[in-house]
């Protein structure tokens, strides 16, 4: 439990007006000033000889790691998250997907250069395969080849790597990360293709002893080997329940492409952070090499509208122009109802992108979801014809086909 200044405060002295009260003995010059201090971590609980046993309890309680950060090698991190939700505050480290290779698998070689290899973007992040999860003793042409991981920043994870932990149960892994001192552990766990929920209940009760209850055995990341199955929809809807609670490693027993992509992209959605919204630059966008006569959209800087539309107007077969003015990342109706793209604003994006000497087109088309906004926009331009687009990116194909 983490304590306000005020919560902290009526511990102290001052609040009980009790001997001490605002004695300065800590530097500061009153109880409630320690207190605020206090609750930023920014001083002692030891400066005050005058906190009681249960406040400095509640300190020590608090202080205890939640869950472990591991770092794999390469950046790629572990762990370390601090909430039980997302929306709470934000996941800390993307769980890592992990392939499994086995040195005596004969399309070893194959399969090394498909990882190596692998590479998709998404709202403009790009995304690798994590790690390599090796089980066996490499040859040494093997090894060579894991050497050249190391050119895609992709480390390797061994199955004998002595800080994994394997137990089948809860209190498998609670007694062997007991009996062991390392500095690092990861626990992982079995996982049994006929109980998801089984599994679900037994992370889901992991993650609970190292962030509510900081039960140090399980502040540790927990990894999941998937073993393979005829069935690529099973291992797809495992693995998009084990992203979403709570393991930290996913060790795929196979490359797929389909899968990989479709977990990445999950992946992506849980760990943008809430408070962060994906955003692009405010400019103007240019497809398909547009001329002074092209025709000219408009929406705002939140990536996924952004991506939506331009994989549109890519599509077009003659140029075109977006216009993407400054919203803090947030979809066009959202913005609207914050205030962020009010017509005064989008006048003043449009002139500050100096468009009118950029187009001899005169027309500017808006979101349909601003159709209300027309307008007031055409008051604020009155040197462009506010059009009203489509609701759905996936429209304007067709909509431009028809204004024709
Ligand atoms: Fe208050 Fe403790 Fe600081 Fe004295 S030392 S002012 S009692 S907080």
């Amino acid at each position: 439990m983490e304590l306000t200044g005020l919560q902290i405060f009526k511990y102290l002295p001052a609040a009980k007006k009790a001997e001490g009260t605002n004695c300065k003995k800590c530097g500061c010059p009153t109880c409630m000033a320690f207190a605020l201090k206090l609750a930023k971590k920014q001083v002692d609980i030891e400066k005050c000889p005058n906190v009681p046993d249960e406040l400095k309890e509640i300190f020590s309680e608090a202080s205890k790691v939640q869950q472990h950060e591991i770092n794999l090698g390469f950046g790629v991190k572990v762990g370390g998250e601090t909430v039980m939700f997302r929306h709470d505050k934000t996941f800390v480290n993307k769980t890592a997907i992990a392939i499994e290779l086995d040195c005596s698998d004969k399309d070893f070689d194959k399969k090394i250069e498909k990882i190596k290899n692998y590479e998709i973007e998404r709202i403009g992040e790009k995304f690798k395969i994590d790690v390599v999860y090796l089980t066996g003793v490499p040859s040494d042409s093997q090894q060579k080849k894991l050497e050249e991981l190391k050119d895609k920043l992709i480390p390797v994870l061994k199955s004998d790597d002595e800080r994994i932990l394997l137990g089948k149960d809860l209190e498998d892994l609670e007694k062997l990360s007991l009996k062991t001192d390392l500095k690092e552990k990861i626990l992982e766990l079995e996982y049994k293709n006929s109980s998801i929920s089984s599994m679900m209940e037994q992370l889901t009760y992991l993650r609970r002893a190292a962030i509510l209850k900081r039960h140090e055995p399980l502040t540790w990341p927990v990894m999941v080997k998937l073993s393979k199955d005829s069935d690529v929809f099973k291992t797809c809807a495992a693995a998009s329940f084990l992203i979403c609670r709570y393991a930290n490693i996913i060790v795929l027993p196979e490359f797929n492409e389909a899968l990989l992509s479709t977990l990445f992209t999950l992946r992506q959605n849980i760990y943008t952070n809430p408070q962060k919204p994906l955003q692009v630059e405010a400019k103007v966008y240019e497809f398909n090499e547009p001329d002074k006569n092209s025709p000219v959209f408009l929406t705002t800087n939140f990536a996924l509208t952004y991506f939506a539309v331009a994989g549109e107007l890519e599509s077009l077969p003659f140029g075109s122009y977006l216009v993407v003015t400054p919203a803090d990342g947030m979809s066009v109706l959202t913005a609207w109802s914050a205030d962020k793209f009010t017509s005064d604003m989008v006048a003043k994006s449009v002139k500050n992108f100096d468009l009118i000497n950029k187009v001899d087109t005169r027309e500017i088309i808006i979101p349909g979801l601003l159709s209300h906004m027309q307008e007031e926009l055409q008051e604020a331009m009155p040197e462009w014809k506010i059009v009203v687009g489509t609701i759905e990116a996936c429209q304007i194909p067709e909509f431009i086909k028809n204004r024709d």
